[in-house]
């Protein structure tokens, strides 16, 4: 596959996509910018990091360089009063991106996301919903994307706005919709996901699928039916929290000791181990997910697994784990018994 092949031409004839998302919750984490609002201020501040962090997606396996201008829409920077900065945010973010892209020899993203005032059966509501859209697609399409994802929709009829939106001011740039299931089994105006798929894909989505709210354990039989009712490649990328049928959501996890809400604060207590990262990629080859990712609470290590299990060697598996080089547990013949197996014994006493 060449380096300039287009979304499309990635995807034909079952072929796959490695997708890294997750930029707000790891900078997040890092100090650079704020839960609750959540706005990526960081392209502002420290935009030397954000391309720092889109090299190190690529170096651990993401086959798409995805802008960051994830909230940074009209509403998000009118809530932390930075709204004058909206236009160069998102150029900056745009910029960023695509220069590590086109080193990479990966695909260029642009990003748009779901309002946060979007209301159904408001029609001036979606008129205003329609401009964010509008100018952050246009933004995008300067600078020159391969395609634009639109996601975490909750609400079907802001998902198909966005589609609507990327193919009416997109310059014929692919659109790629994800939506997030915000607790049910269903989108927020109550429709099943694999019809909210389908009726993207029959109104010209190149992708559809699911991305963040729930875990790889509560997604995955979503992506089931999605495939069963779609023929256009389908999109997985969940949050790496261990979500069940009780807390199907990040949203609904509740903190073991407390018993109080976990999002955001207190996931880190509810992360997926790699194994289980693992097995959820190994189950989206075997359904025919198509572009394969993580969402909130990604990292490298996670990102790594996906694309190795999708059969990529990414320069960072040159650090995969190899516990035969490891003293204690490795290679018994490299090792004295003294460590390999006295000292093992001696590990297990203590527990
Ligand atoms: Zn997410």
């Amino acid at each position: 596959m060449s380096n300039s092949a287009s979304l499309q031409e990635r995807l034909a004839n079952g072929g796959t996509l490695v997708v890294a998302e997750g930029y707000v919750f790891e900078f997040e984490r890092r100090g650079y910018l704020q839960a609750g609002a959540f706005v990526p201020e960081v392209v502002i501040e420290r935009p030397d990091l954000v391309k720092l962090m889109h090299e190190e997606f690529v170096h651990a396996g993401s086959e798409v360089v995805l802008a960051f201008t994830y909230y940074g829409h009209r509403e998000k920077l009118r809530l932390i009063g930075r709204e004058s900065e909206l236009e160069s945010m998102n150029k900056r973010a745009l910029s960023i991106a695509k220069e590590v892209a086109r080193s990479t020899g990966t695909l260029f993203a642009g990003n748009i996301c779901n309002s946060t005032i979007y209301r159904r059966d408001d029609p001036e509501n979606q008129k205003q919903v329609e401009a964010m859209f509008k100018e952050q697609i246009e933004w995008a399409v300067d600078a020159g994307v391969d395609y634009i994802l639109g996601e975490t929709f909750s609400e079907f009829g802001e998902a198909m706005l966005a589609l609507q939106s990327i193919k009416k001011y997109g310059k014929g740039v692919p659109a790629v919709i994800t939506m997030a299931s915000a607790g049910q089994e269903l989108t927020f105006d109550r429709i099943p996901f694999e019809d909210a798929c389908k009726q993207l894909e029959d109104a010209g989505a190149a992708v559809v699928g699911l991305n963040c709210g729930r875990g790889p354990a509560t997604i995955l039989p979503l992506m089931k039916k999605i495939r069963q009712t779609c023929k256009v490649p389908i999109a997985c990328l969940p949050v790496p929290y261990q979500t069940s049928e009780q807390y199907p959501t990040m949203q609904s996890l509740v903190d073991k000791e407390t018993g109080k809400q976990a999002f955001p604060y207190d996931l880190p207590g509810h992360t997926c181990t790699r194994s289980q990262i693992e097995e959820f990629a190994k189950t989206c080859k075997e359904i025919g997910v198509n572009y394969v990712g993580l969402c909130c609470g990604n990292a490298s290590h996670y990102i790594r697994i996906v694309a190795e299990i999708y059969g990529r060697k990414p320069p960072a598996s040159r650090y995969s784990p190899d516990m035969s080089r490891h003293y204690m547990f490795g290679d018994k013949s490299q090792f004295s018994k003294y460590t390999t197996e006295d000292m093992v014994e001696f590990t297990k006493a203590v527990q």
